[in-house]
């Protein structure tokens, strides 16, 4: 796990740390920088006025403050563009997506500012701009990389003009258009055009440079080079059933209420987007039936859940004014029998962790993912075979008395325990990360098995439950399993251990099957350590399909946003095929 801070000073120690770990990237990744400019990155936050921008730096950190990647934003505010001039991981710390995280929150950030377009220099993919072999490798990933999102060289000007004349590798200038459509007209881009060369880069380029370039954005409207790398759709076309019978459809339904649930101010990635993303890539398949969300008494919640606790999210999330997070700082857990009396001290009592918060809406959007699990269950119960609750937040790391990973209730566990009136119930848990929620609440019963495929606690959140020993108490011994995994998976492995999960199923002899789907296995999840690719989706959803069983899915995680959308839909047609040959046979 890692979250992205935004710094905006250096007034706290914690800040003041992050920022030095920042140099200390800068100084690895950029060796020719000029040590003055490296130096002068607190200043810069500190003071608009030094260069008339405003700087913002955005760290990636892990569980152990390891500063594992940076993004430095300009912000011209009176010329309403922002300016990205760093984005850079740790050699040590980074990778696992870090890049593409950072660089989402930059776009999310410049969107907030109300900016029309992004801008920021890339180093040229062309051979004539560019003569070293193994540079020209890098950027064109780089360039690559951004035309994901749209950001193109902008075409048609002197940009790329070397400083000193036979210069070799002069950067474009890309314009990310955030989403939009780009309309900057050539007195706007002239104006920040003209900014950059002489805020941005004061002093390295001589007023006849600056006047030659400015003057060459002669276009009306900026125009971006075509798309060179991303043509068309990037994920492989799928082949879908032929034909998909109306019974068989898979009921869909989607929390319309997500995105009342927006956690802003430390760029928290379990993010609204992520929904978006993933409902974009269903609805070209042609296998869901989307139902209106109903709504359930809060009791369907206390039956998995302390009542206290409940009662306390609702109260405390209520009096939170709009917009302000609350996270747990007091952790009483030594006297269980006292909680304290203060509402804000009291969310440590019932807390796993320090990075998921309270605010006004974490109870109305964790409930309303609830009545969307209850309703896609509910269909299933009027004969659907399949069902898939798309919902935020996540659920699976709730506990009987405690929120935490990015999760309040356990909107599979409520699920599943009403379900369980009509029939044994088996949890398949397939995110990254350990379902101790669904495990803890489960713990004692053995009308519902529990089971969990997961990073290893060891190395991965939540680090404190998920290893194979524990295998539920009392009544429910025996009804829990857990398979913790390596750091490194790929797809072949993964399915090896599925298989063998899936005959615990098969063993349990369940009347329904719920699915924890998480697509935080996926190859490049920033939260993730494994290596599952598309197709690997469709495979495991195909072995899933095959047990034949009533089907309820809930969305849990998932981060990488560019990955989402085809791994859900490529999970789902397997599912689809593999219960069509079940009901078949
Ligand atoms: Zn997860």
């Amino acid at each position: 796990m890692f979250r992205i801070r935004p710094i905006y000073d250096t007034r706290l120690p914690i800040d003041i740390q992050a920022v030095e770990k920042a140099q200390e990237i800068l100084r690895e990744r950029f060796p020719l920088l000029d040590e003055e400019d490296v130096q002068q990155l607190p200043d810069l936050l500190a003071n608009p006025f030094i260069k008339q921008y405003r700087s913002i730096l955005f760290v990636a950190e892990d569980g152990r403050a390891n500063v594992r990647g940076f993004a430095l934003l300009c912000h011209f505010a009176d010329l309403h563009f922002c300016y990205l001039d760093f984005i850079s991981v740790s050699q040590k710390h980074g990778g696992g997506g870090i890049g593409s995280v950072l660089y989402e929150r930059i776009r999310e950030e410049a969107r907030a500012l109300g900016d029309s377009a992004l801008f920021f220099e890339c180093l040229p993919d062309d051979p004539a701009l560019c003569r070293d072999a193994a540079a020209l490798k890098d950027n064109i990933a780089r360039l690559r990389f951004y035309e994901r999102y749209g950001a193109r060289p902008i075409i048609g000007t002197a940009y790329e003009t070397p400083l000193v004349e036979g210069g070799d590798c002069p950067p474009y200038l890309v314009a990310d258009p955030l989403g939009k459509p780009l309309k900057v007209s050539r007195t706007q881009v002239r104006k920040v055009v003209r900014a950059i060369l002489t805020r941005k880069y004061k002093g390295a380029c001589s007023p006849e440079y600056t006047e030659m370039v400015v003057n060459s954005f002669n276009d009306p409207y900026v125009r971006l080079r075509e798309p060179r790398y991303i043509i068309g759709d990037e994920s492989a076309p799928l082949v879908l059933p032929a034909k998909v019978s109306g019974d068989m459809r898979i009921a869909l339904v989607v929390n319309d209420k997500h995105d009342i649930h927006h956690v802003r101010e430390r760029g928290y990635v379990e993010s609204p987007v992520r929904i978006d993303s993933i409902r974009k890539a269903l609805a070209k398949t042609g296998l869901f039936e989307e139902l209106t969300v109903r709504h359930y008494p809060e009791s369907h919640i206390t039956a998995v859940h302390d009542k206290g606790y409940v009662s306390y999210l609702k109260t405390v999330c209520a009096k939170l004014p709009a917009n302000k997070s609350l996270y747990p700082y007091v952790f009483p857990i030594r006297n269980a029998s006292r909680p304290p009396h203060e509402l804000p001290v009291r969310a440590g009592y019932y807390c796993i962790d320090t990075f998921t918060p309270l605010n006004a809406n974490a109870y109305n959007a964790a409930k309303r993912a609830v009545d969307c699990g209850l309703t896609a269950a509910e269909s299933l119960l009027s004969g659907r075979r399949m069902a898939y609750a798309l919902v935020r937040p996540p659920g699976h790391h709730a506990e009987r008395k405690a929120f935490g990973g990015f999760c309040y209730f356990n909107t599979a566990a409520v699920a599943a325990n009403r379900l369980s009136a009509l029939g044994k119930v088996a949890v398949l848990d397939i995110d990254y990360h350990h379902g101790n929620g669904t495990q803890n609440i489960f713990y004692k019963r053995n009308d519902v098995l529990t089971v969990s495929i997961h990073g290893h606690p060891r190395f991965a959140y939540p680090y404190f439950s998920g290893f194979s020993e524990e295998v539920g108490e009392e009544a429910g011994a025996g009804f829990n399993r857990n398979f913790p995994l390596m750091e490194k998976v790929d797809g072949h492995q993964y399915a090896n251990v599925l298989v063998r999960a899936l005959q615990a199923v098969r063993e349990f002899n369940p009347t329904f099957l719920v699915v924890g789907l998480g697509l935080d296995p996926a190859k490049g999840d920033p939260t993730g350590t494994w290596s599952l690719a598309a197709k690997d989706f469709v495979h495991n959803g195909r072995l899933i399909g095959r047990l034949g069983l009533h089907t309820l899915v809930v969305q849990e995680g998932g981060y990488r946003i560019r990955s989402l959308g085809v791994n859900a839909r490529n999970f789902f047609v397997g599912l689809y095929e593999g219960m069509s040959e079940a009901v078949r046979r």
